[in-house]
């Protein structure tokens, strides 16, 4: 294998592989762009089959960072770590041992949660560096970020709607959500305070009859709500429902939800554009979570957060501006939009030191 050419096709900047033998940490921490501002993204923790599937994943998942801080108009660049372990295997040791090669990148590298890391977690981190966000609110932190990326999808929705049926009002829209968990509850309550008509579904019973008692939504099977007959179709869940199967089965005018990598490939995202869909790209309408923690680095303030938040949906006009003028998928336009705002500074930062 030739080691190093991910590394290079991808245009990382750094990839450090970190080894801890007492803490039985192996993780590698992947920084793809710091032209816009530090690395943030997450640790993911994962019994990676092989050490391959850790490396490109660390790879993917920081280059993703780099476009979602981009299109959000952050001042961040795009990171991740990954943590190679059974995730029942964590520990405290664990955790700060990772925090303490995040401390040595000197704040290249901002950590936080992701699957199988929690707020608990970071605080472990906490103990060793003082580079990680996503902190509990007790010690100045934001705490659990979903209630702001419902609140953010629910503004994409708003902007996407106004581009699909000309008007941002939700008022008797229907709005299928998959995934009843915490972004899915958040965004289904906001949805129903606008007039929206909310269709749910989770495979947990007992998310549906919380959100059911809760908020009075509509609910339905898991395998159904793909095929509802509605306006927006939010998946809240799992990545890749996106797919050749769903597809022909889709009802919907917009697929517009929280969950990450909604497509499970590129090409359906052309695919739903010539079903006549407008797609929402995930990592636009979803980056509440990133704003949230982004706000933590100059001192948490709800408000700000969710001012900023509210961003998302000149974001995405900002994306289907640009796919209909340049005629292409809103992901590609996504795309265009985070790499043009990044080039343009790193021009400026050329121009400063000439
Ligand atoms: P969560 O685990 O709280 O909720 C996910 C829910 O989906 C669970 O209730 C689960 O039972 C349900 N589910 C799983 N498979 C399903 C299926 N086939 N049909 C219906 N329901 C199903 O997770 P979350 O934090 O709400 O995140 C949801 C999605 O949003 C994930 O893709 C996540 O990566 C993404 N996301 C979350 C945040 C955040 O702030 N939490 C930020 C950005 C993106």
């Amino acid at each position: 294998m030739d080691v190093f050419a991910p590394i290079i096709e991808r245009k990382h900047e750094q990839v450090c592989f970190c080894y801890e033998e007492s803490a039985g940490l192996r993780c590698i921490i992947a920084i793809h762009d710091t032209t816009l501002g530090p690395a943030l993204g997450g640790v993911r923790i994962w019994n990676y089959a092989t050490e391959e599937d850790a490396f490109m994943d660390a790879l993917r998942l920081s280059k993703a960072m780099t476009y979602k801080a981009a299109v959000a108009g952050l001042g961040l660049g795009g990171g991740k770590a990954v943590i190679l372990c059974d995730p029942k295997q964590k520990t405290e040791a664990l955790m700060r041992a990772f925090g303490r090669f995040v401390d040595t990148l000197g704040g290249r590298y901002i950590t936080a949660e992701d699957v199988n890391s929690s707020v608990e977690d970071m605080e472990y981190v906490l103990a060793e560096t003082k580079h990680v966000c996503g902190i509990p609110v007790s010690r100045g932190g934001s705490g659990d970020p979903s209630p702001l990326t419902g609140f953010g999808v629910w503004h994409g929705i708003k902007a996407t709607c106004e581009v699909a049926f000309g008007t941002n009002e939700l008022n008797g829209v229907r709005v299928a959500v998959q995934g009843l968990g915490k972004v899915g509850f958040f965004l289904c309550k906001h949805l129903k305070a606008d007039g929206a008509h909310v269709i749910g579904s989770d495979i947990d019973p007992e998310r549906c009859e919380h959100a059911q008692k809760e908020l009075g939504i509509e609910l339905c099977g898991p395998q159904d709500i793909i095929e509802q007959d509605c306006d927006v179709l939010a998946p809240c869940a799992l990545g890749g429902v996106i797919n050749d199967k769903s597809l022909p089965k889709l009802r919907c005018k917009v697929v517009a939800g929280g969950a990450n990598n909604q497509l499970a490939e590129e090409r359906h995202g052309a695919a739903l554009e010539e079903r006549g869909i407008l797609y929402a790209p995930d990592y636009v309408i979803n980056a509440g979570g990133l704003i949230n923690v982004y706000c933590e680095i100059d001192g948490y303030n709800q408000d700000r957060a969710l001012r900023m938040c509210t961003t998302i949906r000149q974001s995405l006009k900002t994306v289907y501006q640009i796919a209909k003028a340049e005629k292409i998928t809103t992901a590609e336009a996504a795309k265009r939009m985070a790499i043009r705002r990044i080039e343009s500074i790193r021009k400026l930062r050329r121009l400063r030191k000439a």
